[in-house]
């Protein structure tokens, strides 16, 4: 028994060592992927239930790097968070998306940002100085945090919510369901719409569960005057349970993949999906 102890001990160092290596590589690279070119972002249309209008795009940030190919914002996200790198990325995102917005009629365009950008100094009168900077209205900036962001710091977080609110942004709580907030604190905060995590909606044809929490989610949405995005709609089944159960908006493979600017621009002007 001693010597298997060693062994896993052992495996489990190498593992580590593998593992921070991994990360320093990633680290390394995005410090300079900026000036390298290997960034861009991609956009996925949210859809109004009804028509299926295209009210506004999601972006999603790519990391195609020319040693390694495409690298997943799902490990280098994360990475970045545990840096000052985040700022520095979310600071390239926001200003290319602001500059998307030009070529798109109405929609507006929805930015993630992590906790860390999110509780960043001055994030309110950065935000509001970029915005202002590139002539942008306010309204057609959607903001998605996660319960993470907000929950940690609550007040402080409901006060940075409502000054940004005031000033016209949307806001998204992102992946609902998912964290571990209190119902009963959402009413706290200044937030326009929900975001219902797409493990739900990818479990709601095979599990009752899944399916009961999209509905209270919905009705929790509603009645607290909120709009409701269904994330990762893959199906004409689910795109039809999510109508009957009124969800008002939708985004997923089904309607369409995150596109390029390019794409993005030529539905923003057909302005209806399907
Ligand atoms: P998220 O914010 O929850 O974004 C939704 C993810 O689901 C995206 O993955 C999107 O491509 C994917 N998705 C959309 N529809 C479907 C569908 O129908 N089926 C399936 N299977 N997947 C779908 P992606 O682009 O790989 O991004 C992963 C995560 O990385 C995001 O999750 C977000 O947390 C983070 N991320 C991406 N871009 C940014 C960024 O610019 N800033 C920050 N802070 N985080 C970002
Ligand atoms: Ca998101
Ligand atoms: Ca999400
Ligand atoms: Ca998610």
């Amino acid at each position: 028994a001693k010597r298997e102890g060693r062994g896993v001990v052992r495996l489990f160092d190498e593992g580590m060592d593998e593992n921070i290596r991994l990360r320093r590589a990633i680290e390394g690279g995005l410090s300079q992927a900026i000036a390298k070119g290997e960034l861009s972002l991609v956009y996925q249309p949210i859809v109004a239930r009804e028509e299926l209008e295209v009210i506004g795009f999601e972006a999603l940030l790519r990391w195609n790097t020319n040693d390694h190919g495409p690298i997943s914002p799902a490990v280098f996200i994360p990475i970045a968070e545990e840096t000052n790198l985040i700022h520095e990325l979310g600071d390239w995102v926001l200003g290319e998306s602001l500059k998307v917005l030009a070529e798109w009629p109405s929609q507006y365009v929805s930015v993630n940002f992590s906790p860390r950008q999110f509780r960043r100094h001055n994030f309110v009168a950065r935000l509001v100085e970029t915005v202002q900077r590139a002539g942008i209205d306010p309204r057609r900036v959607q903001i998605e945090i996660t319960e993470t962001a907000i929950f940690d710091d609550a007040d402080r977080a409901a006060d940075t919510l409502y000054k940004l609110r005031q000033m016209g942004f949307r806001i998204a709580l992102d992946d609902f369901g998912t964290g571990y907030s209190s119902l009963y604190n959402i009413r706290k905060f200044a937030l326009d719409c929900l975001k219902i995590d797409r493990s739900f909606i990818d479990g709601m044809g095979r599990e009752r569960e899944s399916a009961a929490i999209v509905h209270s989610i919905i009705h929790l949405g509603h009645a607290l005057g909120l709009g409701v995005i269904a994330e990762g709609v893959e199906t004409e089944a689910q795109l039809q349970a999510l109508r009957v159960a009124g969800c008002s908006h939708m985004q997923g493979y089904f309607f369409s993949r995150p596109v390029t600017q390019d794409v993005a621009c030529e539905i923003a002007q057909a302005r209806y999906m399907l």
